[in-house]
């Protein structure tokens, strides 16, 4: 393959278009990103916002895919489970698998700045700051922008126009969307997020378990924390913004804040009494889901957010952004590098699982706040863990299939909801309980496995 001569345009040097850079720039193309902000990586008070993501199996497969998933697991944390926290102060825990299986905390910052550093020294793509991106002219493959500095206008011809700028992308919004037969929908939720800094000890140890996930689920909203490396830990708190007891619009003033989390949180006021000073360090968000199709306009193709932006409830979001990148990269090879052919088949597969997976992340946000508090759900659980333990190679739990597999997420969504009547089912039929003893869980799964239900 010769590439040299193949100019490359990606629009946004965020996580996707920064994995993307990599990619193509490793296999010799000419690749310019254009990136609206300024570079964050000369920019230290942005790098320590410490604001973190959660990655998973489809994430490092698309980074160990192209040789950096090393790299990546410098700067990432395993958290082997759930902790929850129950009002009373008690908690408990949740491994996510059963075999030492992670999912990692990652800065988002440290990640993207990493990205960005491969792709440019490394593999040599060319990064251009303070660009924005106005419109792509899809047919000629130019790209038009604003210098945000200069407020200079610039245009880019280029083979290709890969579009990773995001939710919200201008290469969508103003080259697609109004296009005949373009389908886009956009829903945002009633509940927003808050960030809040839990910082170290002042020795620097960590104040909760570091290797976990923490949830203090309370029905209809959620805190949740994950670790840095720093010893402190991005929480998030997602509630409704308003029309509840418990909602953002309530939260106006400090004694607010801190009746709030005495209230509902306090364990976590114990570790934090200064949370209301810190509350207005973050701003207020909303969350959205966009969905659109096409994501191929002649030589403009949409990768990460900017195709499928997701609520972040499964921590998928950039994760099947990065698989974006991995799909494609593997329809250009077996189409024998033919763009064309690559674009077509990426989107007929791609757009299916990411519908799936937008259902999952709103499915899960009931999971998260509610579910993983209640008796039943977490009896089901425990006998699904269990069938996973026995039949490692042929039952993963929907958790699993979506975090710790690259299962299409179009049948782990089918087959998780199969999976789970099955085993309400098994439940009742055995009575199995609380207190049942594990031969008895294994000899309810042994039933299963004698009627076919589940493949040994
Ligand atoms: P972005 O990260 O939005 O990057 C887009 C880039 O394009 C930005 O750098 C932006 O400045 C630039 N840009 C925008 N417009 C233009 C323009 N006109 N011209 C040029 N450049 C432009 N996902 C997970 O997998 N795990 C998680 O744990 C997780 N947690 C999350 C928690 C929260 C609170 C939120 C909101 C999201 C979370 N996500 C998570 C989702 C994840 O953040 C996104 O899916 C991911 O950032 C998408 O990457 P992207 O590169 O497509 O878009």
């Amino acid at each position: 393959m010769e590439n040299k001569s193949k100019n490359m345009t990606v629009v946004g040097a965020g996580l996707v278009g920064s994995l993307w850079a990599v990619y193509l720039a490793k296999a010799g193309f000419n690749v310019n990103v254009f990136e609206r902000r300024s570079d964050m990586r000369l920019n230290q008070s942005a790098a320590g916002k410490s604001i973190n993501l959660a990655l998973s199996f489809r994430g490092w497969k698309a980074l160990d895919d192209i040789g950096i998933g090393d790299s990546i697991r410098e700067i990432a944390l395993p958290m082997l489970g759930r902790t929850m926290h129950h009002l009373d102060g008690s908690t408990t825990y949740q491994p996510y698998g059963n075999f030492d299986q992670a999912i990692y905390s990652v800065s988002r910052a440290a990640l993207n700045a990493k990205l960005m550093d491969i792709a440019e020294k490394t593999y040599f793509a060319n990064f251009h700051f303070d660009m924005e991106c106005i419109k792509v002219d899809a047919e000629q493959g130019v790209t038009h922008f604003v210098n945000k500095k200069s407020n200079l206008k610039l245009c880019k011809q280029s083979d290709v126009v890969f579009a990773a700028d995001g939710a919200f992308s201008a290469a969508r919004y103003n080259s697609m969307q109004k296009l005949d037969m373009f389908d886009y929908s956009q829903q945002y939720i009633q509940d927003g997020y808050r960030e809040i800094l839990l910082p170290a000890n002042p020795n620097g140890s960590y104040k909760l378990t570091k290797d976990s996930l923490h949830i203090w689920p309370r029905g209809r909203f959620m805190l949740i924390a994950l670790p840095n490396f720093d010893g402190s830990f991005t929480c998030t708190l997602f509630m409704p913004f308003k029309n509840h007891t418990h909602c953002f619009e309530n939260l106006k003033s400090k004694k607010q804040v801190n009746n709030f989390f005495k209230e509902v949180f306090p364990d976590f006021f114990e570790l934090m009494p200064q949370v209301a000073e810190a509350w207005n360090e973050h701003p207020l968000s909303s969350l959205a889901l966009i969905r659109c199709f096409p994501w191929v306009n002649k030589n403009l193709v949409l990768l990460g957010d900017a195709a499928h932006a997701t609520v972040p409830f499964f921590g998928q979001g950039m994760n099947a952004g990065f698989e974006d990148c991995s799909v494609l990269w593997e329809q250009f090879v077996d189409n024998q590098y033919d763009w064309n052919k690559a674009f077509e088949r990426y989107q007929l597969k791609r757009k299916p699982n990411t519908d799936a997976m937008q259902d999952l992340s709103l499915l899960n946000y009931v999971v998260m706040r509610d579910k993983v508090a209640d008796n039943d759900f977490l009896l089901l659980q425990k006998v699904e863990r269990r069938i996973n333990f026995l039949y490692p190679q042929h039952y993963f739990p929907l958790y699993a299939m979506v975090s710790f597999t690259n299962i299409p997420y179009k049948t782990a969504l089918v087959k998780g909801k199969e999976q789970e009547e099955l085993i309400k089912k098994c439940i009742i039929a055995h009575q199995i309980t609380h207190d049942s003893s594990l031969e008895d869980i294994d000899n309810a799964i042994h039933v299963l496995v004698e009627n076919g239900l589940i493949h040994s």
